[in-house]
């Protein structure tokens, strides 16, 4: 904690000094309100970009994915990327906002992309061929889908220090030995409980598994209920600010 304060108390100077140098062009910056801009990671199984919008100050260091959905019938979390959208933010918050990984099925209100895959099961990581012709199909092959082709290379690219990753409506954050002072922080925050989720049994090429067993990243999975208040949408975006600003 005490280095996190130093580090912060010396990028506000550093800003103070570059703001001088420069007549204050950067000082809104420096006080939360970050440079943005957005881009295209990937194309849909229909041609649908898959773009992220990135949110960042000058400095920033604590890089963080924020995935809306990517089960497309479970929408809750592009709320809270819509509040993470807007506003001020933390200023060594460098911050990563995908609305949906699956923009064919959430056009659709449906869990697959067009392909009928859940991409959720999809990743390279304890793949196996199950569930053909249900709503829990793994694919032809492990990473045979373009949505998830699209978030392996961001991940590879970006090597994030934490991606949150919505779902419904288990009304959790899911249990991760890689990160569990980060799960309980996330947990704390949004007012949820930590849980642990067994896939429907067991865990075959799910994205978190894969980022946390093949990546030198945390992913975490983030459930809520069925319904989900406003007031919870802004719990969940205020937790992904502080808890992210403190990795
Ligand atoms: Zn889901």
């Amino acid at each position: 904690m005490s280095v996190c304060t130093y580090r912060r108390l010396t990028l506000a100077a550093a800003a103070v000094l570059l703001a001088t140098a420069s007549g204050g062009a950067v000082t809104a910056h420096a006080s939360g309100a970050p440079q943005e801009s957005t881009s295209t990671i990937g194309t849909s199984v229909r041609g649908r970009p898959i773009t992220v919008m990135h949110r960042t100050g000058p400095g920033a260091t604590r890089r963080v994915v924020v995935i809306g959905d990517i089960h497309g019938d479970e929408q809750a979390g592009l709320r809270v990327v819509r509040q993470l959208q807007r506003g001020a933010q933390p200023a060594d918050l460098d911050l990563w906002l995908i609305r949906t990984v699956n923009p064919d099925g959430t056009a659709a209100n449906r869990r697959t992309n067009a392909h009928g895959v859940d991409l959720n099961r999809n990743f390279p990581y304890r793949w196996r061929d199950v569930g053909r012709g249900t709503r829990l199909w793994s694919g032809p092959r492990a990473a045979s889908e373009p949505e998830t082709r699209s978030l392996q290379r961001l991940v590879r690219r970006i090597r994030p220090d934490l991606i949150v990753t919505f779902h419904q409506p288990l009304f959790g954050v899911g249990a991760n030995e890689k990160g569990m002072p980060v799960v309980r922080a996330l947990a704390a925050g949004m007012g949820l409980p930590v849980k642990t989720f067994h896939c429907s049994g067991v865990c075959n090429g799910s994205f978190t598994s894969w980022v946390n067993s093949r990546t030198s990243s945390l992913a975490v999975t983030v459930e809520f209920g069925p319904t989900v208040s406003a007031s919870r949408i802004s719990r969940a975006a205020a937790a992904i600010r502080r808890v992210g600003a403190a990795l």
